[in-house]
């Protein structure tokens, strides 16, 4: 029996860099910028005119790749890295990015940021065609494909394995000659293309380019697939053509606020969703008070739309990862207290409006309720810069089941109860997509990705439709 228990879901950062002498180096700072989108582990592939070189450590980037003697092993002009987040129990030294392989025509490595949604349908198959795997990603999957294609050319390859891949994908892939980058079909998640001089740079997010002092050039398309090589970049488009639906809530949650995605600030619109939802909702309280960091911006957005003063209520102990990445319930709610303290003084007898950015498992906003409680609020009041959150995440967010998420098992007054509150509120689906700069979620057409919230998934779902996908999902909750 095959067994796919330590299945990772991937929501993670790809940076590279090609024709530069200090590649490596530059690929740990823009790694470093990207942290955020993955603590687990950290990887850079380089390639040095004749051999590809390697260093993968699970762990921060900074805890390693800040070491001479790492950079050192990594020389070449030429480097992909890759940071990763993955949710379930293991944590697995044979998961870390960049994959490698050795194919005919030479090594390839392989960054991935996204989900495949039939990652475990192909590679079942794959493994029943003779197929050896190495990992429990499903990254894999796509280099066995590329590996197996019968056409002449990389690129060629590339475009036949991409056929037969579905879901959400942003690609960095490093060859003796080309850094490339690839998007899925919709664009999902993000990837952009930058210059250092005459260096050329992929990443994840803008705020990697601005780190090692890169020039942003553009995003690359949905579908698209941005080849870099000594000649200059080429561009290929294997798809028929489709409409952008990036993932919106990478402009909740996921992106770092001083990135830009599609064009706007990150920062800009969070802040925007804290405005709307104050236009919303109005409330009477003394003081708004953000859930650091990730509820920073709304609050601020909130408070200059309500006039009611913002400040910081709750301080967080920046030491401690996000403790969404921690495996266990216990361990979750371990980290939670470890985050988190209140402002006491601020707090004793005011009416508080506290803003987040989303509510999950309802786990970050039990215990930091209970905490504006023990400081003797006279009231709390909850409000959410983004709409309920019903549906499981598909797409490498790493949101839990159904069952584990809050708002898909409780309306809106019993999550009230649950977390013991005087008000709740949750930012409307229309006025998720105003504060984005758009009228109201085009409903024959939407604008983003919104599936958390709608259901409404993009893509075919092959392994969840086949039963698999919803029973991995399991192995990721708490045991
Ligand atoms: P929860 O405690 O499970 O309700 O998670 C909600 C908290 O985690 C909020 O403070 C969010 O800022 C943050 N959050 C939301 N989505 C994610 C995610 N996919 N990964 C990590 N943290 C998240």
């Amino acid at each position: 029996m095959i067994n796919f228990d330590d299945k990772i879901r991937d929501k993670c950062g790809v940076f590279g860099v090609f024709g530069h002498e200090d590649s490596a180096a530059l690929t740990a700072l823009g790694l470093h910028a990207l942290q955020h989108r993955g603590q687990e582990s950290a990887g850079i592939v380089s390639f040095d005119g004749k051999n590809f070189n390697n260093q993968l450590y699970l762990g921060l980037v900074g805890d390693y790749f800040t070491k001479e003697k790492v950079i050192s092993r990594l020389p070449g002009n030429a480097s992909l890295g890759h940071v990763r987040y993955s949710t379930t129990g293991k944590t697995l030294f044979k998961n870390i990015q960049p994959l490698f392989a050795d194919l005919l025509g030479g090594g390839i490595a392989c960054s991935h940021n996204g989900n495949l949604t039939n990652g475990i349908e192909l590679r079942k198959r794959l493994i029943k065609e003779g197929s050896i795997f190495q990992s429990t990603s499903d990254t894999e999957a796509f280099i066995h494909l590329i590996s197996k294609s019968k056409e002449k050319t990389i690129v060629k390859k590339i475009i036949d394995a991409l056929y037969e891949i579905k879901g959400a994908y942003s690609f960095g892939l490093l060859t003796n000659k080309k850094l490339i980058g690839i998007r899925d079909p919709l664009g999902i998640r993000p990837l952009v293309i930058g210059s250092l001089g005459n260096a050329k740079i992929i990443s994840s997010e803008t705020c990697a380019l601005d780190i090692i002092g890169a020039k942003f050039d553009r995003e690359i398309d949905n579908g698209e697939i941005v080849v870099i090589d000594k000649d200059g970049i080429k561009s290929y488009n294997p798809f028929p053509n489709s409409v952008q639906r990036s993932c919106i809530f990478e402009y909740i949650y996921f992106a770092r606020p001083d990135s830009i995605l599609g064009g706007k600030s990150v920062y800009k619109c969070r802040k925007k969703m804290g405005m709307q939802l104050a236009k919303e909702y109005e409330t009477n309280g003394d003081i708004v008070i953000p859930v650091p960091d990730s509820g920073v911006p709304a609050a601020l957005g909130y408070s200059e739309e309500s006039k009611i003063p913002f400040d910081l209520g709750i301080i967080r102990n920046h030491y401690v990862g996000r403790t969404f990445i921690e495996p266990t319930q216990k361990i979750r709610q371990l980290g939670i207290k470890l985050k988190h303290n209140p402002n006491k003084e601020l707090i004793k007898g005011k009416k508080v409006i506290l803003v987040d950015d989303s509510i999950v498992r309802g786990t970050t906003a039990l215990k930091i309720i209970e905490m504006i409680r023990e400081a003797e609020a006279a009231e709390v009041h909850m409000r959410i810069s983004s709409p309920p959150i019903k549906f499981p995440d598909y797409y490498g967010i790493d949101t839990p089941k159904k069952e584990e998420l809050l708002a898909a098992t409780h309306t809106l007054k019993e999550m009230e109860n649950k977390l013991k509150l005087d008000s709740l509120h949750f930012l409307s689906i229309d006025g998720l997509y105003k504060s984005m700069g758009l009228k109201e979620r085009n409903a024959i057409r939407p604008q983003f990705t919104d599936h958390c919230f709608t259901g409404d998934y993009p893509t075919e779902l092959t392994d969840k439709d086949e039963g698999i996908l919803s029973s991995q999902l399991s192995l990721l909750s708490d045991s």
